[in-house]
């Protein structure tokens, strides 16, 4: 990797993003002279407390919810395991439905529910990476407590049809989570019109600090996931609330909010441009997901014959930062779940790059990768071995 940062071309957004100068500077005064505890009486405490209100405002407005049905969290991570942990104790009931195309953070837990005696359906999406709504409805028991289904895929960008899977769920009274962490910034959030229950988001996937996330949860909805104790937001999760990190989020939501027609229209053309020529000068190259219900940011690339991390390295040491599918898997060399799910061949799909962008990339960064991505494919290939 080149040692001036300015020379990297950073094409790992949905693993994550870089701060925005505008979070940066919203968080600082939490870090030196505003330092009160948001529940002390005093003035100190009563000059961070606004802060606390005002982020929980930018977050609804992005979101289109109430304030008062965001839950700040740790992490999306621990968003996910509230909703999941909660549905479970207020139901009494002992059956989730998820999908086999979740990040790690929902597996994982599903995992370890099974282990503990509950029961979990795992559906499979099809080809194109879409889950079928039908299945999740025939998926659902009379001991179901909880559909959990990501909103937009880690790896691929895909799209769950979420509006009409959580109609399914609501019709057979069963609630409905999804994990929302790479959506914010990326599209449109009306969950006044959507049929969800539980939404989980992380800051640092849309320009606010790692270690701060929420998780929406309708209004009038039980919710006790005890999974952190203690008094803070409402009794819903303990622990003295990370003020600056919570208004770097709220601040970041605003920018979001602000963004949203770029990301729409210029980030999705530089994605586009990219994709197109990735595709039309590599032979064998193949797009994996669906090609319209996607993220506007992201592109997942097969390259058949190559490793994704041989691919990887070779990029990193020309300034380029891809990701091959979850970074969480990064040293694995076992194709990802995700694409092995969808039934990608075995030799695409561990030759499998994504490119995720954000609002910082700019046409002659994607110029530049278009110029190198080619040519590194074509020296590993030169260096396979003959068959
Ligand atoms: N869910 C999805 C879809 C993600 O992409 C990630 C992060 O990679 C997470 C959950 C976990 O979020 P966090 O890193 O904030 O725990």
């Amino acid at each position: 990797m080149p040692d001036d940062p300015n020379q990297t071309i950073y094409l790992d957004n949905n693993a994550t993003t870089r701060v925005a100068p505008e979070v940066f500077e919203a968080m600082v005064p939490f870090l030196t002279d505003l330092y009160g505890n948001p529940s002390s009486a005093h003035a100190l405490g009563r000059r961070a407390a606004p802060a606390l209100a005002k982020a929980r405002e930018s977050l609804a407005a992005l979101l289109g919810c109430e304030p008062a049905e965001i839950v700040f969290t740790s992490c999306g991570t621990e968003s996910d395991n509230a909703a999941l942990a909660s549905a479970l104790r207020t139901t009494g009931k002992r059956h989730i439905v998820t999908s086999q195309t979740e990040h790690s953070a929902i597996l994982n837990q599903a995992e370890a529910l099974e282990a503990a005696g509950f029961a979990a359906t795992y559906l499979p999406p099809g080809p194109d990476g879409i889950i079928d709504p039908l299945r999740v409805e025939k998926a659902i028991r009379s001991d179901t407590a909880l559909v959990s289904i990501i909103w937009a895929n880690n790896e691929t960008g895909v799209l769950a049809p979420l509006a009409e899977i959580g109609a399914r769920c609501r019709a057979r009274n069963v609630l409905f989570h999804t994990d929302a962490v790479q959506v914010p910034g990326k599209l449109p959030i009306r969950l006044h019109e959507l049929p969800v229950d539980f939404l989980s988001l992380s800051g640092h996937k849309l320009h606010a600090p790692k270690g701060v996330g929420a998780l929406f949860v309708r209004k009038g909805l039980a919710f006790a996931p005890h999974v952190i104790g203690g008094g803070q937001e409402n009794h819903r999760r303990g622990g003295t609330e990370n003020i600056a990190s919570i208004a770097g989020l709220g601040r970041a939501a605003e920018l979001a909010l602000e963004h949203l027609d770029d990301e729409q229209s210029r980030v999705r053309a530089l994605r586009n441009h990219l994709e197109r020529g990735i595709l039309e000068s590599v032979p064998g190259s193949a797009l994996n997901g669906h090609p319209e219900h996607r993220l506007p940011n992201t592109a997942n690339i097969s390259f058949p014959d190559l490793e994704g991390e041989a691919i990887l390295l070779a990029l990193d040491r020309h300034g380029l930062c891809v990701s091959t599918g979850s970074a969480c898997t990064t040293g694995s060399l076992e194709p990802s779940h995700v694409l092995s799910a969808m039934g990608v061949p075995w030799n695409l799909a561990r030759g499998a790059v994504r490119f995720s962008l954000s609002r910082y990339n700019s046409q002659a960064e994607i110029d530049r990768a278009l110029a190198i991505i080619p040519e590194i494919i074509k020296s590993l290939r030169l260096a396979l071995p003959s068959r």
